[in-house]
C-alpha cells in the first residue's frame, strides 16, 4: 500500500485527530476508537511498517522503544492485574491497518486463547 494512504501514518502527521495517550522521539501511543477493554491503547512505530512480519535486526533499538512506551502505557493506566501486548499479522489474524501496532489491552479479565 501507499504510504501516502495510511490510516496511521495520517495520525503520526497529525492530519487525522488521535487522543494521544504518549509519544516519544520515534513512537506513538494512542486510543483505540473502537475499545475492546476498558484501556485500549495502540502503540506504533512514527516510521511506516507494514507489519511485525517487516521487521528486522535494524529495528532492535525501536522495538526497545515501543516496549519502554507500551510499559509505561500499562503504568500509567494503574493496569496492575496484568494486561494484554497483541499484534494481528496478516489476514488470517485480523490486521486491518497495515501500520505495525501492537494493542496494549487491559482493565478486564481476558481469556485464552482468542478468537
Ligand atoms: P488491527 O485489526 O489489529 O489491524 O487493529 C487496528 C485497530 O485500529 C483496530 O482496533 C481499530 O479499532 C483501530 N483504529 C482504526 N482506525 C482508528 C483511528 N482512526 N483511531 C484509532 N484507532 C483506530
Amino acid at each position: 500500500m501507499n504510504v501516502a494512504d495510511c490510516l496511521f501514518c495520517k495520525i503520526v502527521a497529525k492530519e487525522l485527530g488521535s487522543e494521544i495517550v504518549m509519544e516519544t522521539d520515534n513512537v506513538l501511543a494512542f486510543r483505540d476508537i473502537n475499545p475492546g477493554a476498558p484501556t485500549h491503547v495502540l502503540v506504533i512505530p512514527k516510521e511506516h511498517i507494514a507489519s511485525a512480519q517487516e521487521l528486522g535486526s535494524e529495528h532492535g533499538t525501536l522495538l526497545a522503544e515501543m516496549f519502554g512506551v507500551m510499559a509505561d502505557v500499562a503504568a500509567g493506566a494503574g493496569l496492575d492485574g496484568g494486561h494484554r501486548l497483541v499484534t494481528n499479522v496478516g489476514p488470517d489474524a485480523g490486521q486491518s491497518v497495515h501500520h505495525l501496532h501492537f494493542h496494549v489491552l487491559g482493565g478486564r479479565a481476558m481469556s485464552w486463547p482468542p478468537g
